[in-house]
């Protein structure tokens, strides 16, 4: 019914030039928008054939998708791809495994059992933890809180896998003012609604407030409650004292889930293991692969400190086709929030096994050093200010030319946002940090050089010459 024609060739083709292009081309060419017109018309009744179409996708793509996995995007914080992991995600695909379950596919089983462990090492986490790869971070902190909302109910005597939140009180979650938006989705998500989180913030900046946090669990009387720590803040890439929140969350018999979507990764390097001290003393992490791990979207995961959790979660109990969650016939799908899954532990499986730990550590060092130099480059630049210090990946500054008046700069940096996102040749966002609109490059694509941080700056500072 299907030819398959040369169709993987035809990829392959475009494959190379493609990649090549990366290190010199603009993170996006406005002028290529004009393509997008191109995917529409209405549904193809007879269809074009399969060589057309995917011609038409590929040359439309190349040219109007945004490089993203190219050294120049800074904006949120999204990594690239590895070598090993783009061609494990084409194997992922050509092979087509669900993950769903041991029977559906004992290889994709197998291969996320390992990732899962070698993931769990990579942290330095002991043994026994379990865990479950989702498609974000987003969905990583949806499985923690989804875990401690269980966890929750069973102290208050409740069934709320069966019942849900039906007859209890609001959950206590607490967290400084590090918390981020998705945190707050998976809270909603769950039925618990975003403004759950109760905010504990000691500065501007959001440094979590210890102090106000002791006082309102003192307060709760024993009543189990839910604290949020955050690994790697958005703004400027700083962390909650997260051994001191273990020591809260011990004191208080709270449930600790980490948010280290990007920050986790702090635990590779020597330099910077301090900053996610006490990680193992958590209950629920939630990290990104597709972040600093560099492989393909969309690849989250969560790490739990007692898996028998995740199936109490997550199974589906009482269908008579599939498994019990404890069942060695089970799986993942049982153990995590998504039920058929593609085996997206294949490009972490590769790039784990091509590169290794050493090749991480080398690799997060990298831009450490980057994001030094970046920070030195604004130091030396009289019109930019750097607001932040850099513990990690993120440098948070903003321009503020000699004399400028304050109260103009939050404009001026708006404007230089939207030119550098209107000029195309980097790419990076802005934010309001304590109070001021700052630009916040992270830098986490193993394509990055030193010479991108450079001109980056070079870049920057024309634009706001021309502001
Ligand atoms: C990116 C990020 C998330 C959400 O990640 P997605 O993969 O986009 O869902 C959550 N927390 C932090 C700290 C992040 O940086």
């Amino acid at each position: 019914m299907f030819s398959g024609d040369d169709l993987l060739a035809r990829v392959f083709a475009a494959a190379g030039p493609y990649l090549d292009s990366l290190a010199g081309r603009p993170v996006y060419d406005a002028a290529a928008a004009k393509l997008l017109p191109e995917l529409g018309g209405p549904l193809p009744g007879a269809g074009v054939g399969a060589a057309e179409a995917i011609d038409r996708l590929l040359r439309i793509g190349t040219a109007a998708g945004t490089a993203s996995s190219g050294p120049r995007f800074f904006h949120f914080v999204t990594g690239g791809v590895t070598p090993a992991a783009l061609a494990a995600d084409w194997t992922a695909a050509l092979l087509d495994q669900n993950g769903f379950s041991r029977v559906s596919s004992p290889f994709a089983h197998e291969a996320e059992t390992v990732v899962l462990d070698w993931l769990r090492s990579l942290f330095g986490l002991p043994a026994g933890w379990g865990g479950a790869l989702v498609g974000s971070a987003t969905f990583a902190n949806f499985t923690g809180l989804g875990c401690a909302t269980h966890w929750w109910g069973g102290r208050l005597g409740a069934d709320t896998v069966r019942d849900g939140l039906a007859g209890l009180p609001r959950m206590p979650v607490l967290s400084g003012g590090y918390v981020h938006a998705s945190a707050r989705k998976a809270l909603q998500m769950l039925g618990h609604g975003r403004n759950t989180v109760e905010v504990f913030a000691a500065d501007a900046a959001g440094r979590a407030d210890l102090a106000g946090m002791r006082r309102r669990l003192t307060a709760l009387d024993g009543a189990p409650a839910v604290l949020i720590a955050n690994a790697g803040e958005v703004n400027a890439g700083d962390f909650d004292p997260i051994g001191e929140l273990a020591d809260l969350a011990a004191e208080h018999g709270c449930w600790l889930h980490v948010d280290g979507a990007f920050g986790l990764f702090a635990a590779l390097s020597g330099r910077t293991a301090h900053l996610v001290r006490g990680i193992e003393r958590a209950d629920s992490i939630a990290a990104d692969a597709h972040k600093w791990l560099n492989v393909p979207y969309e690849s989250g995961f969560a790490l739990i400190r007692e898996p028998d959790r995740l199936g109490a979660a997550f199974g589906m109990p009482g269908s008579p086709y599939l498994p019990a969650a404890g069942d060695p016939a089970a799986g993942y799908g049982l153990l995590g929030p998504e039920s058929s899954r593609r085996a997206r532990s294949l490009p972490i499986w590769a790039t784990l096994a091509a590169y290794g730990r050493d090749g991480y550590r080398d690799m997060v060092e990298h831009h450490l050093d980057l994001a030094q130099r970046l920070a030195r480059r604004v130091d030396e630049a009289p019109d930019l200010e750097r607001l932040a210090d850099v513990p990690l990946c993120i440098v948070c500054f903003r321009a503020h030319p000699p004399g400028a008046d304050e109260a103009g700069l939050d404009d001026l940096n708006r404007a230089l946002g939207a030119a550098l996102i209107e000029d195309g040749r980097f790419f990076a966002g802005t934010t309001v940090y304590a109070g001021r609109v700052a630009l916040r490059p992270a830098i986490v694509n193993w394509r990055t050089t030193a010479a991108d941080i450079d001109e980056f700056v070079a870049v920057l500072r024309e634009l706001l010459g021309r502001l």
